[in-house]
């Protein structure tokens, strides 16, 4: 029996995309040989990227003007690679300190050039974020630098700030395409695609064009995002089962309504968990502002530590696996990804409810 899977990354995939995959491993659509044998510079490949592409296009509605692309080297590659390219000499960029992940983006820019700490949620343990209608960049920023969902803390930004002429840049890695978002807002967005999209191994590239006339030009080939783009991402060998396989769930995802079908869906899912928390008097708590609440990585606690160790025992045994909170902040966390079905939501849920009644 499949487990219901609340991992943070890598996590579920959707179980039809798995068995096309099974399906077509060993022989591509009668081709006769496996998309992961087959050269990156050939037709098989590009027709398959190609597609890929577009349906990426598409359901995010990118405008013209932006280039899309994969690379490899995880999210945490991207940390570097930005500062390296946007933060120029003699020049600073603006970072939004919301959790561990903007936090290590915002550590490794400073080791590279100066860094302007915009807001830092240090103060309130990263429960809060700070009001977008209200934040503007500093004067002459490179950019403005904020992680869209916080996957450890489960803070995630409902809305985002005008920057005006100054770039504003976001890692979504952990709900792109759990929403529709207004991509022109943004000179880059990106994302390890393991928590939303599929398996591990690429990150998605989508930046506007004119970026790269702000760019250092002296740089390593790979770190060098022109590079990349001139190539659609085929500079070098690009992660081939990453991106086939995120094919396939950009197609489950126009089958199930493109982003506002993920958007509902993931109201509904965290609604029940929230829920459940909310109406628990006290035995369940959400540390999290719940205006910034993530829809997608619900962060909770119980009364007590070994209550929490008792919960992911139990858990375990109903077959529900990944509700282990990260390892540097404890207690509990359930990620509710795109392909998650809604009714192991509601399941959890149910077991939440159990559970409560059970210790409370
Ligand atoms: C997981 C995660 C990362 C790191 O991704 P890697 O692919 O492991 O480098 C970065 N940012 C966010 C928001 C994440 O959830």
């Amino acid at each position: 029996m499949r487990k219901l899977n609340f991992a943070a990354g890598p996590s579920i995939m959707p179980m039809e995309v798995l068995e096309e995959l099974q399906k077509n491993l060993v022989d591509y659509h009668g081709k006769g040989l496996s998309m992961i044998e087959a050269s990156h510079r050939g037709g098989m490949f590009e027709e398959m990227y190609d597609e890929c592409l577009a349906d990426f296009r598409s359901i995010f509605s990118i405008p013209d003007g932006y280039d899309v692309y994969f690379l490899g080297g995880g999210a945490t590659l991207q940390f570097t690679m930005i500062p390296m390219n946007f933060l120029l000499k003699g020049g600073h960029a603006d970072y939004t300190r919301t959790g561990s992940w903007s936090n290590k983006a915002a550590d490794d820019a400073a080791k590279l050039g100066n860094v302007n700490i915009l807001f830092d949620g240090k103060e309130s343990g990263y429960t809060t974020l700070p009001d977008p209608k209200a934040l503007r960049p500093s004067e002459g920023a490179d950019y403005l630098y904020l992680c869209s969902n916080e996957t450890i803390g489960g803070i995630e930004w409902q809305e985002f700030p005008d920057t005006g002429e100054v770039p504003l840049i976001a890692d979504m890695s952990s709900d792109m395409l759990s929403r529709p978002v207004d991509v022109s807002k943004f000179a880059m967005i990106y994302g390890g695609v393991q928590k939303n999209l599929g398996p591990a191994g690429a990150v998605f590239i989508i930046m506007r064009h004119d970026m790269l006339e702000r760019r250092n030009p002296d740089l390593t080939a790979y770190m060098d995002y022109a590079k990349h783009a001139k190539d659609k991402g085929l500079y070098n060998t690009p992660p081939v089962f990453s991106i086939w396989a995120v094919g396939l769930v950009l197609k489950w995802i126009k089958r199930n309504g493109g982003a506002e079908g993920m958007l509902q869906n993931a109201i509904e899912k965290s609604g029940y968990i929230y829920d459940v928390i909310d109406s628990s008097s006290g035995f369940y708590r959400s540390p999290v502002d719940p205006r910034y609440r993530s829809r997608m990585n619900v962060v909770f606690r119980c009364p007590t530590e070994e209550l929490e160790a008792k919960f992911l025992a139990e858990a375990q045994k109903e077959g529900m696996i990944g509700l282990k909170g990260h390892r540097s902040v404890g207690g509990l966390r359930a990620s509710l990804y795109n392909a998650l079905p809604m009714e192991d939501a509601a399941s959890l849920a149910m077991f939440m409810k159990e559970f409560e009644r059970r210790n409370g």
